[in-house]
């Protein structure tokens, strides 16, 4: 192969295994990384109502020892999760109204959402779809059928958004079927996909994904939900180099996390790390107010602070914009 060549990607089997592999038991977790339980034991009501998912390869990423680790914050089930938070509900987008057929949301003019999967390679305990009725949306072949009539028949819908879960999470067969649907709706130009997988797994960045998306008839853009730039290491820049010599446009969206990311030295990074792997940031969401996400909130003024100092530091097409999802509204509500 000529040195200009992109690499093959990694082979289909390593990222199953990876999948199949996760941590679950927060023991196995806090021992792989020396911590003491005691400091901040695991909720046993939180780790029913979500449980612990995390790839061996992310928890290599973490500080050994360090409770205040910027990857475990975003994984940990504290007990704190637990505690009565009044505004933090689990459907606070209030999303059943806007699933007109099961496994597709139409929130915005021009572009529709499709829970592609129910299940995902990570928990992150921020999630907003954390309580997300995923039964109810879990269409068989079947029933996708309905979805796709549905945008067969709106001419204004110009994207699909690929979300869930974690669309990447689903196998190849299941992925190429959906992507070829949409590539026979001649009105749909763009294919965005929401995913933590080239992060969290970046195996998954496999031959056969790099193929199916190089022959996609429409523009694909590949979102990576990337929230701190310790995230990204050699095997992850890797994959994004992958994708991008693949024709993928390539975005980044963080949410602003207390703990995690919830200063401009920590964004800064995080934007400079992802341009230097042809990521663009575009968005930096104030966290949804979910139960069992309190811990995670951050106010508008102490965002507002962080957004200024950012612009102050970064040229202006490596400052996200600073969001909020408010529902009913028809767009996102840019704050700064
Ligand atoms: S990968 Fe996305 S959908 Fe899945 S738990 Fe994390 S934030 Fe939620």
């Amino acid at each position: 192969m000529p040195a200009s060549m992109p690499p093959a990607g990694q082979p289909a089997e390593l990222w199953q295994e990876s999948l199949s592999d996760l941590i679950t038991d927060p023991r196995e977790l806090a021992d792989f990384l020396q911590l003491d339980q005691r400091l901040d034991p695991a909720g046993e009501q939180a780790l029913a109502q979500f449980p612990l998912k995390v790839p061996r390869a992310f928890a290599e990423r973490m500080e050994k020892g360090n409770w205040r680790d910027p990857l475990l914050r975003q994984v940990w089930p504290s007990f704190t999760e637990e505690r009565e938070a009044p505004g933090f509900t689990a459907d606070p987008l209030r999303e059943r109204h806007y699933n007109p057929r099961p496994g597709l949301l139409h929130k915005y003019r021009g572009r529709v959402l499709l829970i592609a999967a129910p299940h995902c390679a990570i928990h992150c305990r921020y999630c907003f779809r954390r309580e997300f009725d995923y039964r109810e949306n879990s269409p068989a072949r079947a029933e996708w059928r309905e979805a796709f009539d549905y945008i067969r028949g709106d001419a204004s819908i110009e994207e699909v958004i690929l979300s869930g879960g974690d669309p990447l999470a689903l196998g190849d067969g299941q992925l190429r079927w959906l992507l070829e649907s949409i590539a026979g709706i001649p009105h749909v130009t763009t294919v965005r996909i929401h995913t933590r997988l080239p992060v969290v797994i970046p195996e998954r960045v496999s031959g056969e994904l790099l193929a199916m998306l190089r022959g996609c008839r429409q523009r694909v853009a590949v979102v990576i939900h990337c929230n701190h730039a310790q995230e990204i290491d050699a095997p992850v820049a890797a994959a994004l180099k992958s994708l991008h010599r693949a024709g993928v446009s390539l975005l980044n969206q963080s949410v602003l996390l207390q703990g995690v990311n919830d200063d401009a030295a920590a964004l800064s990074a995080l934007s400079k790390r992802l341009f230097s792997e042809n990521v663009l940031p575009y968005y930096l969401h104030l966290p949804d107010r979910v139960a069992g996400t309190r811990h995670f909130a951050v106010t508008l003024e102490a965002a507002e602070a962080i957004m200024r100092e950012l612009q102050a530091c970064l040229p202006g097409y490596l400052v996200p914009r600073l969001v909020r999802e408010d529902p009913g509204k028809p767009a996102k509500t840019r704050l700064i």
